[in-house]
């Protein structure tokens, strides 16, 4: 074959794999290596496609040979430098990104990566020199190097260059690089909330990195993102590091809303089984700081982690908070209901009544003439009041003190001060309900299993509570302001919570979104007889 004819072949096969064929691509390469077994070129684009194929060891020989044929091939330089990456060998990814940036010294990208792998591999020192020379790049105002030249992954059929960058993740876009120069702290700050808000995890961290080298070492705020990053990449052992790391550095970054409560290094919590089944084996699914969204009030750790049982599908807080810490961060916040994110309780007062009406009218369709009810933790009594006025038999309870002399200011309601334990059983109800009310209990499978002995054989149970797998829990994941809620003991999904209902001897009759939106849902059972 001329040398015309190879780079025809050459650029055909380029075709092929742009067009993902790429078996047919292989054998256009294949061609060309019989005819020129050292050619540079194809040995790379041989290397890429079984990089693609996901076979590293094969990619990384060609990719090897590439470079034995014309140890100048940058493209074969950047694709081992991505392998390396992506199996997290550091040492070797340094290795091929020291030869990049001699190559191209143009490569403000590679300059900053390197830095971050020193970084990254404890050695600051010489990360300086590649950050400097990153951003002296940035001053002179270069185009951005390799756009072009991203190469193909099975992902992204759009690319059409096989010869090329495989794309890299982990270095910083040439804006932060700017601020970093320019001191722009608060932009740089601003970038993180954006990467955060975006997923991108990886950028988050990257960015972080940076700021410890180059800014500080000892800024709070940064490992609180580190943490969320960690999170977000699901290294949870690194996010819980990271976290306790920004509250020591930091101790107002336990309460990020106001910045009063201070971090106090130890809670009164412990390590619990699952508290709904008692089985013992769980994994994490969740590492906050719960304080951007609610004061814990120096009582509750502001870090929650948030764990999955293996057998039942609960998730609940581990360690849990201690039941007389919990108390008295209720009084607490008791006052405040009136603030906090669900807004001013005043405000809401309208709203709330016609969602009792909206639930009762429901009650009434599925009641069979039921006309005693008992509402289980009452709040400041609006569902209780509304069911009076449409002619139920109407009792409502509440713990809380201050809710009790609310509605009874208000409504001129009696709310009985009492734990539904204490209620005997021989008093029964046709209809009990629990609004928003057992992702606070301690022991959530038990207490339905008693609630059911306080209902008559027919009698309904309804509650509402959030759901992790409702459809605005799946658009918001780990966004979810309700891992946020402090007080907030159990998270439940759709058919954990139907199981469960189903174990304390109920029957659903209807499941339906609660007006409140955010994910909660409402369940309408029938005590099985
Ligand atoms: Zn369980």
């Amino acid at each position: 074959m001329a040398d015309e004819a190879i780079e025809e072949a050459l650029k055909s096969g380029e075709k092929l794999f742009s067009r993902r064929q790429i078996d047919e691509a292989e054998t256009v390469f294949q061609t060309i290596l019989e005819q020129v077994p050292g050619h540079s070129e194809a040995l790379n684009n041989m290397g890429v496609i079984w990089y693609t194929r996901g076979d590293n060891e094969k990619a990384e020989k060609l990719f090897s040979r590439a470079l034995d044929a014309n140890r100048d091939n940058l493209e074969a330089l950047s694709n081992l430098a991505e392998l390396y990456r992506s199996a997290g060998r550091q040492d070797k990814e340094i290795e091929c990104l020291k030869k990049i940036v001699v190559l191209n010294s143009d490569d403000y990208i590679t300059s900053s990566r390197l830095a971050l792998l020193y970084v990254e591999t404890g050695e600051p020192a010489k990360a300086l020199p590649h950050l400097n020379a990153s951003i002296d790049l940035l001053s002179a105002q270069r185009p951005e190097t390799n756009d072009a030249r991203q190469l193909a992954n099975p992902n992204t059929p759009e690319k059409d260059l096989v010869r090329g960058n495989i794309k890299g993740q982990s270095t910083l876009d040439r804006q932060t690089l700017r601020h970093f120069r320019d001191k722009k702290f608060n932009e740089i700050i601003k970038t993180i909330q954006s990467r955060v808000q975006d997923r991108l995890y990886e950028d988050v961290e990257a960015i972080c990195k940076h700021w410890l080298v180059f800014v500080s070492t000892s800024t709070g705020y940064i490992f609180y993102f580190l943490g969320l990053a960690a999170n977000g990449l699901q290294e949870f052992d690194k996010a819980l590091a990271y976290h306790k790391r920004a509250l020591e550095l930091d101790p107002a970054l336990a309460d990020l809303r106001n910045r009063q409560s201070k971090y106090r290094y130890t809670y009164e919590e412990s390590p619990t089984h699952c508290i709904g089944c008692e089985n013992d084996g769980f994994e994490t699914v969740n590492v906050l700081n719960q304080s951007i969204a609610e004061d814990n009030k120096e009582l509750i750790n502001p870090v929650r982690q948030w764990v999955r049982c293996f057998r039942c599908g609960l998730i609940f807080a581990n360690p849990i908070p201690n039941e007389e810490a919990l108390n008295r961060y209720y009084s607490r916040i008791a006052g405040e209901k009136f603030g906090g994110i669900y807004g001013n309780i005043e405000e809401r007062l309208d709203f709330l009544a016609d969602m009792s009406r909206t639930r009762l009218e429901k009650i009434e369709r599925h009641g069979n003439g039921a006309a005693t009810i008992l509402d289980i933790g009452a709040g400041i009594g609006i569902f209780t009041k509304t069911a009076l006025d449409r002619g139920w038999q109407a009792e409502g309870i509440e713990l809380t003190p201050e809710d009790c002399d609310y509605a009874k200011e208000k409504f001129g309601l009696e709310l009985k001060q009492e734990n539904f334990y204490d209620l005997s059983e021989n008093r029964k109800y046709d209809v009990v309900t629990l609004f928003e009310v057992i992702e606070h209990l301690r022991h959530p499978l038990k207490d339905l299993k008693y609630i059911n002995t306080l209902i008559h054989d027919n009698g309904l149970l309804v509650l509402a509570t959030p759901i992790l797998d409702s459809a605005y829990g799946n658009e918001t994941k780990e966004h979810n302001p309700f891992w946020y809620v402090v007080s907030h003991l159990s998270y439940f999904t759709r058919n954990v919570m139907i199981n469960y209902l189903r174990e304390a001897g109920f029957e659903i009759v209807e499941i339906c979104d609660s007006p409140e939106g955010m994910g909660r849902m409402e369940f309408y059972c029938r005590k099985s007889t």
